[in-house]
């Protein structure tokens, strides 16, 4: 067999976890998106600023020449800012047509983020609807949550592959009907963007508060938290983290810059 003892069949590694104006413009904390691998298919997701530097920067490195997709939740800068050199850096500066796009239409038409002539580099463009999907990318089925109740459109994604379902749910305001749509696909993990510790200007962001009613709801075995705003970070999110792990009896994690989680692994921990 030739071995690598390192690999690891489903593994999310977090380029970023920072969210919101303030602390991506400071970069005081990263905004690189997420590196999925699912066996040997491999997915960025959300591609904010200095995506690309901290991508080339893990050890190893993550390569985008062997990128099947790249994906935008929607199109916010700290979600896209990248998306165009990560098109480049996949497609080999345009020179091999390959991989796919998966995006919300208004990112790509319009005021869209993606610009016209990267769009053509890739082999495939999926414009993303609301409850939609399957969306293959190699070993993947990816489907689409309802609309996010956000100013673009903004879509959730679940990933499937090998029986097992991890779920993304990026920026948006919480309503009750979040719960039951998540829930129905009965995530292993479930990856949410809490910027907001309270709710004090009325935004269309989660609270933590929202993020615990729909754990609380979904029930996914490991929960993860990121793409945080200054008052969560003050907060200090793992100690939130783990006071909820608690309380709730499931697993929840805050992500860190550079974090890698080994999905069969921490999945596996909760079902033992
Ligand atoms: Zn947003
Ligand atoms: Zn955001």
């Amino acid at each position: 067999m030739v071995g690598n003892s390192q690999h690891v069949s489903q593994s999310i590694l977090f380029l970023g976890s920072g969210g919101a104006r303030f602390v991506v413009a400071r970069q005081i904390r990263a905004s690189g998106g997420m590196w999925m691998r699912y066996g040997r298919t491999q997915i960025h997701v959300d591609p904010g600023p200095g995506a690309l530097v901290r991508a080339l920067s893990e050890i190893p490195a993550c390569v985008p020449g062997e990128l099947d997709a790249l994906i935008l939740s929607h199109k916010h800068l700290d979600h896209s800012n990248d998306i165009n050199i990560m098109i480049e850096a996949m497609t080999y500066g345009g020179f091999r047509k390959r991989g796919a796009l998966l995006a919300p239409a208004d990112a790509l038409r319009g005021e869209g983020v993606v610009l016209p002539y990267a769009q053509r580099f890739v082999e495939r463009i999926e414009e993303l609807k609301p409850s939609s999907g399957p969306y293959t990318v190699g070993e993947v089925e990816i489907y689409t949550s309802c609309a996010h109740m956000h100013s673009v459109q903004t879509y959730g994604l679940h990933f499937k592959h090998q029986a097992r379902t991890v779920s993304y749910l990026p920026c948006g305001r919480f309503f009750n009907e979040m719960i039951g749509d998540y829930g129905a696909h009965r995530p292993d993990v479930l990856i949410m963007n809490v910027l907001r510790y309270r709710d004090a200007m009325d935004v269309d962001h989660l609270t933590l508060d929202d993020a615990t009613h729909l754990i609380e709801g979904v029930r996914p075995k490991v929960a993860v938290f990121q793409h945080f705003g200054t008052k969560m970070l003050e907060q200090d999110p793992p100690k939130l983290a783990r006071k909820l792990e608690d309380r709730l009896g499931l697993r929840v994690l805050a992500a860190r810059d550079g974090m890698l989680l080994d999905i069969d692994t921490e999945v596996a921990a909760v079902a033992g």
